[in-house]
């Protein structure tokens, strides 16, 4: 059976492989189709797809583009988006624009909480175009601030801690509106982990659909397994496709690995049967 992940992450924005040993471990994990979802950049489609090509292996150039939704921030995934799509390369760089903003302001509040030098520190550990969170936590676990990623999350990084910024990013219409126009098909990443409640996650599901999205993640890495049924139920309810991703960042993360996820459950139509 063909080996599916159609999301994951390289050092093109906060991943930890570079995009051509991402492809090496792909490979050896048996996957047959992988897309590159970097967060809101597609810089490390070209050399992904240089390196699968003496691979069995095939890229699907894709995206994950930070959304602001109501008081939430949600993930909506590219799949065979065109990179050099006009309305989607300026459409990602407005928000590469934001994201470098509130890089800035992060550190401004990390400084005033007695922590110096925290901009330059997760410049290190990034790309020049994306400067994460995950960044700014790798320096602050560096630095002696924090024992592990998780532990700054938890500290630091989210809402009413001293290194978290509310988000300003695209709109759910925008991110749609530029992953269609680029060819793609949008997907919304890992539904259960915004921790909204039924009703709202169906809100969300709609208003996505009625903007023309094309599916939701049935399966993703770190999801409980009885998640699985309740969004199979979604996608089907919606009419909307099934999509099945890792969201795989870095070996350091023995949960996750590439490819290594449940199958799509029976009764669901996979995304990739549109192709
Ligand atoms: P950003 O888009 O810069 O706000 O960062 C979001 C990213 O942070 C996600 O894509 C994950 O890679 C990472 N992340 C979020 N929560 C956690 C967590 N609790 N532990 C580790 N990484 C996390
Ligand atoms: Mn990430
Ligand atoms: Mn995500
Ligand atoms: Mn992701």
């Amino acid at each position: 059976m063909t080996c599916y992940d159609l999301h994951c992450h390289s050092t093109a924005s906060d991943g930890s492989l570079s995009p051509e040993s991402l492809i090496a471990r792909a490979v050896e994990q048996g996957v047959d189709v992988l897309a590159l979802t970097d967060h809101d950049g597609t810089e490390g489609i070209a050399q992904a797809q240089q390196a699968a090509l003496n691979t069995t292996l095939s890229v699907i150039p894709g995206v994950e583009i930070s959304v602001t939704w109501g008081s939430n921030t949600v993930h909506i995934i590219g799949l065979n988006v065109d990179k050099n799509n006009v309305e989607l390369e300026q459409g990602l760089k407005e928000i590469r624009h934001y994201r470098q903003q509130r890089a800035e302001k992060i550190a401004e509040r990390l400084e005033k909480s007695g922590i110096s030098g925290a901009y330059e520190g997760a410049s290190q550990y990034a790309s020049p175009v994306m400067l994460g969170r995950v960044h700014f936590a790798k320096f602050l676990v560096e630095a002696g601030h924090a024992k592990s990623i998780n532990d700054v999350f938890k500290r630091f990084m989210v809402r009413n801690k001293p290194g978290y910024v509310s988000g300003e990013w695209a709109s759910l219409e925008q991110a749609v509106t530029w992953i269609n126009q680029a060819g793609g098909q949008a997907v919304i990443a890992h539904p259960a982990r915004y921790k909204m409640t039924a009703t709202k996650l169906k809100r969300l599901i709609a208003e996505f659909k009625t903007h023309g999205g094309a599916g939701i993640e049935v399966v993703s890495g770190r999801q409980h397994p009885e998640e699985i049924k309740t969004l199979a139920k979604l996608a089907n309810d919606f009419e909307l496709l099934a999509s099945r991703g890792s969201d795989f960042h870095s070996p350091d993360n023995a949960w996750v690995e590439l490819g290594r996820i449940p199958e799509l459950p029976k009764g669901v139509t996979p995304i990739w049967q549109t192709w």
